[in-house]
């Protein structure tokens, strides 16, 4: 089949051809742990996912490599730790916040259907050499500095915008523009006032590495041109994340992985996801519209908050609504009831054909429609095709009973206090405290779930 993205680098919709068929290689950019995720973090997660099981898909799962970092180090991740562990000591305080925060992230979006990427490195184990040799933060700006491209002041390392001619194609944005616009005092010690920083200094109080320029942290910008060299190399295929990110993150991902490796491009395809907005309006805590997935959860099963992304090309601007929550529901009800225990058919040409097409998951519900009227009709071919289909997109990961069962008790369970208590139980047992191992187990029972334990650990279900 062909696939055709579009790429904001070059702004048009191209064919696309992986440098290498058998190492196919995408890298999204991830969370920053510091809070439960949003509503609207979840749409390049499970956009991004639509397209990692297509590409599985077109070149073979064991042929696709998909890399989604872990912003573990940032100063709101600081200001979190101080706020809410005031009595530990800061890295440990850190620790706390990342480490939950990672869990609760993983819930969600384990319940909204996604895979885990092929990895998911952490920007704290990328900062300074390591010994598999794999890129790191400090190599890559003695690089840059090496190569004229970055220099210090100020006890900062900074990247000299002026170095690379082509600075700003991803954004459209003209150095001259940015110079002659700049209204703000440019810091004194920056060279250019677009130039952005490598490597800060950190005051006691702050997590910090030893490198070169003294103990200091990595700016944000240079985390993903580390990892994404780590586990990708210096060109790779497909580079993601939400349309934020376009200006000045991967503007200056751009500017510093290929300024450090010499390369005419950094990836070949560049995608960003549109906004979320809620009820016609951004959302913003001021506003009381601000929800996270896992409140969300609480209320609607993971399937349906997936579904009423896909229902919007990845490029618009959603508007998530409750009346749109309510639609994808019902359609989901009635696609489990037609096709919820079917045996498995296969994907057909057409849904391949729409999501070969830019991703167009609006036109792939479409044929998904027409073959739920055939499969209606008593065409069976078509219930199998609507149900593989559906189990290949992330959803039907229920049966229809316990699909039915849900909306009855209208409910959707919170994952993340799921995972909790199963962490906590993996704990009392590893502490031979059986009493209250039994008892976790016991209010897991009482909300609904039940515990697999198994050699590889404990996995959950919903009760049936
Ligand atoms: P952040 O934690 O703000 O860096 O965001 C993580 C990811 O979520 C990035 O890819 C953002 O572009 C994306 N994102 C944040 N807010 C929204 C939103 N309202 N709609 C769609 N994507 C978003
Ligand atoms: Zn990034």
């Amino acid at each position: 089949m062909e696939l055709k993205l579009y790429d904001t680098l070059t702004r048009e919709k191209r064919v696309f051809t992986p440098i290498d068929r058998s190492r196919v290689r995408m890298y999204v950019c991830g969370p920053t742990v510091y809070d439960f995720a949003h509503i609207g973090n979840a749409r390049p997660v499970i956009v991004f996912d639509v397209l990692y099981r297509l590409l599985r898909h077109v070149y073979g799962e064991a042929n696709v490599t998909y890399v989604r970092n872990i912003t573990d180090v940032d100063d709101k991740i600081n200001a979190r730790a101080a706020r809410d562990f005031p009595g530990l000591p800061l890295n440990e305080a850190i620790r706390k916040v990342t480490e939950t925060t990672e869990r609760q992230f993983h819930a969600d979006v384990d319940a909204l259907g996604c895979l885990r990427p092929t990895v998911e490195p952490r920007a704290t184990e990328f900062v300074l050499p390591r010994a598999d040799g794999k890129a790191d933060m400090v190599t890559l700006i003695r690089q840059l500095i090496a190569r004229g491209h970055a220099y210090e002041a100020n006890g900062e390392v900074l990247f000299d915008t002026t170095s690379m001619p082509d600075y700003g194609a991803l954004s459209g944005r003209k150095l001259e523009d940015q110079l002659a616009g700049a209204r703000v005092a440019v810091d004194a010690h920056k060279k250019n006032p677009s130039d952005f920083v490598l490597w800060k200094q950190s005051a006691a109080d702050e997590p910090g590495w030893d490198s070169p320029w003294g103990r200091g942290r990595p700016g944000w910008h240079i985390e993903c041109s580390a990892m994404s060299a780590a586990y990708l190399g210096d060109v790779f295929d497909i580079h993601g994340g939400g349309l934020d990110l376009i200006f000045p993150h991967h503007e200056n991902e751009i500017a510093q992985s290929r300024c450090a490796h010499g390369t005419p491009v950094m990836a070949n395809f560049w995608m960003h996801n549109g906004f979320l907005q809620v009820e016609g309006e951004k959302m913003s805590k001021s506003l009381g519209n601000f929800f996270t997935i896992n409140e969300l959860l609480a209320d609607w099963p993971g399937e349906v908050l997936r579904f009423n992304m896909l229902r919007t090309h990845y490029r618009q601007p959603i508007d998530w609504t409750v009346k749109g929550l309510e639609e994808s529901w019902k359609t989901l009800d009635d696609w489990y009831w037609v096709a919820g225990d079917a045996a498995g058919g296969s994907v057909p040409a057409a849904v391949l054909e729409a999501l070969g097409d830019d991703l167009n998951t609006h036109q792939m519900i479409t044929v998904l429609h027409g073959i739920r009227n055939l499969a209606q009709a008593g065409n069976n071919k078509a219930r199998g095709d609507l149900a593989s289909s559906l189990r290949w997109l992330g959803f039907l990961r229920e049966s229809a009973a316990q699909w039915a069962a849900r909306r009855q008790t209208g409910a959707g369970i919170d994952t993340a206090k799921v995972q909790a208590l199963i962490d906590a139980r993996t704990a009392a047992r590893a502490a031979k405290d059986f009493a209250e191992s039994d008892r976790i187990r016991d209010e897991l029972a009482a909300m609904g779930v039940v515990l697999k334990d198994s050699k590889g650990g404990t996995t959950w279900e919903v009760a049936r």
